[in-house]
């Protein structure tokens, strides 16, 4: 069941040509590359502000990359953050857990 939502959410992201929220990698500062994606996801337009304000704090509060870090709701809109490097990837992806 959680393949078929995230293929889902892949096929869905892959439809609306969405790119990465980010312009710079949220350890380092460097260009943030659109290879390099996490996505995570948000309840509501506020979430998404509050983790576009702090993306290095907000990667360290998800647990669970379909829940809101913030409110603990399922997400229903994604954010796909870049990162300049495979180990600022691996770190982004690792955060929380
Ligand atoms: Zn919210
Ligand atoms: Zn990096």
């Amino acid at each position: 069941m959680k393949i078929l939502i995230l293929g889902l959410l892949f096929v869905t992201s892959t439809l609306f040509g969405a790119s990465i929220v980010n312009d710079t990698c949220p350890y380092s500062g460097k260009p943030a590359k659109e290879t390099l994606t996490h996505t995570i996801s948000v309840c509501c337009k506020k979430c998404e502000k509050r983790a576009l304000k702090d993306l290095a704090g907000t990667l360290a509060r998800v647990t669970d990359a379909t829940k809101c870090p913030f409110s603990g709701r399922k997400g229903s809109k994604q954010l796909i953050i870049g990162f300049c490097c495979k180990n600022c990837l691996k770190k982004g992806k690792n955060q929380g857990n």
